[in-house]
């Protein structure tokens, strides 16, 4: 599972050259220390220490360190009920809280080496001036459900939108599909996915947000990060409108990506409010995996 059956249902130039499955190691030399050693490779000293089994912070000159993201970091367990979001990350022992400043300070979880990826980019964001906030980050097939009823009844409005004006109920489902997943075919729902500063395509097109999003451009990726739902294009034909306010870290979500490819089908999605027409728009192959090339 992983990379090559996912890269299936995409264009051939979507390999990059960090491929995550490919375990970086780094030599240590006389005077390095964990500290030295995980900012180089942009990442915790927590982090190392998970990734080579590391109980204290000692090590040698001569060892080997993994410093780049492995098989480990992937879900251990990966479950339908995992993606479809039937559990509750609170729960879940491989999902943290994230906390000011990094979240709004609401219960915003992820998976742990997420939150920790997210850390060390906000942190080397801070130095260059640019301030990284998670306010949304783990949804449960639960609260993606109320997302979509109260846009779908017509309690939230959307743009100026009451989608509940809208006769035709496939219609009327393509258009909240423009921004929202249905529940149980949400990133959200696997702790990998975040959306940053504030939920508003305006915010990022100009002045400060125009700011943050040119710098994610240049280096989310360094930290792990891409965003799926760049500007439609020939690769992205299908699926959500821009997002730049969405950001997926990529090493933890290939896997789940190759689960979903093999073990999920159209059917499992039900139990809302045209939730019917989900074979119909081809969920899977139209908007769950019509991602950026940068995340495959
Ligand atoms: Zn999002």
């Amino acid at each position: 599972m992983g990379q090559a059956d996912v890269s299936n249902l995409v264009a051939s130039d979507s390999k990059t050259s960090e491929d995550p499955k490919v375990v970086k190691e780094y030599l240590v030399k006389k005077g390095d220390n964990l500290r030295r050693i995980a900012k180089l490779h942009h990442i915790s000293v927590g982090t190392l220490k998970r990734w080579n089994k590391l109980s204290r912070n000692k090590i040698r000159p001569g060892m080997s360190l993994k410093v780049s993201p492995s098989a480990e970091q992937a879900p251990s367990k990966l479950s339908l009920n995992y993606v479809l979001g039937h559990f509750h990350p609170r729960d879940h022992p491989e999902f943290v809280k994230l906390r000011k400043p990094y979240s709004d300070g609401k219960n915003r979880y992820l998976r742990k080496e997420v939150a920790d990826a997210f850390i060390q980019m906000a942190k080397a964001a801070k130095k260059d001036g640019i301030r990284l906030r998670v306010v949304s980050a783990t949804r449960t097939y639960l609260e993606q459900k109320r997302l979509w009823t109260d846009k779908w009844v017509g309690r939230k409005i959307v743009g100026g939108k009451n989608f509940s004006k809208i006769a035709n109920h496939l219609k009327r489902a393509e258009s909240i599909l423009r921004y929202s997943s249905m529940p149980g075919s949400s990133r959200h729902h696997w702790g990998t996915d975040l959306d940053l500063n504030r939920i508003s395509g305006r915010y990022f097109r100009e002045g400060k947000g125009l700011k943050v999003y040119r710098w994610m451009q240049a280096n989310a990726h360094k930290f792990g990060f891409c965003q799926p739902y760049d500007r439609k294009s020939e690769s992205r034909k299908f699926g959500y409108a821009e997002e730049r306010w969405h950001w997926s870290h990529r090493p933890s979500t290939l896997s789940i990506m190759g689960f979903l490819n093999k073990h999920f089908r159209d059917a499992m999605i039900s139990g809302f409010a045209g939730s019917k027409f989900a074979s119909r728009l081809s969920i899977k192959k139209h908007y769950m995996l019509s991602i950026s090339k940068h995340c495959l």
